[in-house]
């Protein structure tokens, strides 16, 4: 099962991944945990990662598209992945589409989670409560919610165009076992 996450930060999509990965059996590509987990080698890269993400900009497609490509053609991958978090502007939204065809990946399902700015909100602030993200809080949610809607949200009607009945909305303001049978419904048909 290939599978492709939208939505905005805050909608849900690292919960139902975990959810998708263990009943699939099928790894979880979310590139903001894979950037996350350099901020700890303190390397010069870690330095940089940091101030970008602390400030809730996008970390540049020429550290981005490599990360994805190498994990995309690893083994890992072969069989499945749910790809998160990935593309976030029109130049990585290019950079995807024709990997996927030149490697002849075909992805099953498209999956964009909508939900409105409050409820994104104030998922995050619940979440900066137990999770210990310097992106989680009121200053760089906006500055997140800003890059969402003018840089990855445009992306979902070139989606759309392109994998028809593959793209499919779910509304991720409902609750997560129900988000989770929704998805779950669409996934066996796909
Ligand atoms: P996330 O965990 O998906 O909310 O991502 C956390 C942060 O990692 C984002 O605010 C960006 O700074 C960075 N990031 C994650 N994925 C990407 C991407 N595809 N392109 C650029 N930056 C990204």
């Amino acid at each position: 099962m290939k599978l492709i996450l939208f939505g905005p930060p805050g909608s849900g999509k690292g919960t139902q991944a975990s959810l998708l990965k263990n009943k699939y059996n099928i790894p979880h590509l979310s590139t903001g945990d894979i950037l996350r987990s350099k901020l700890d080698d303190n390397d010069e890269l870690a330095l940089e990662l940091n101030k970008i993400m602390s400030s809730g900009n996008l970390v540049p497609d020429t550290i981005l598209n490599p990360i994805v490509t190498e994990k995309l053609l690893s083994d890992e991958c072969k069989n499945g992945f749910i790809l998160d978090g990935f593309p976030r502007n029109i130049s990585q939204s290019d950079f995807l589409i024709n990997f996927l065809e030149h490697n002849q990946i075909a992805v099953d399902l498209v999956i964009d989670f909508t939900a409105d700015t409050n409820t994104v909100k104030n998922r995050i602030l619940e979440r900066s409560k137990i999770e210990n993200r310097t992106d989680d809080n009121i200053a760089v949610i906006k500055t997140r919610l800003k890059k969402y809607f003018e840089e990855t949200k445009p992306l979902a009607d070139i989606f759309k165009n392109k994998y028809g009945e593959k793209f499919i909305e779910i509304n991720a303001m409902q609750e997560i076992s129900k988000i989770q049978s929704d998805i779950e419904k669409r996934v066996k048909n796909a």
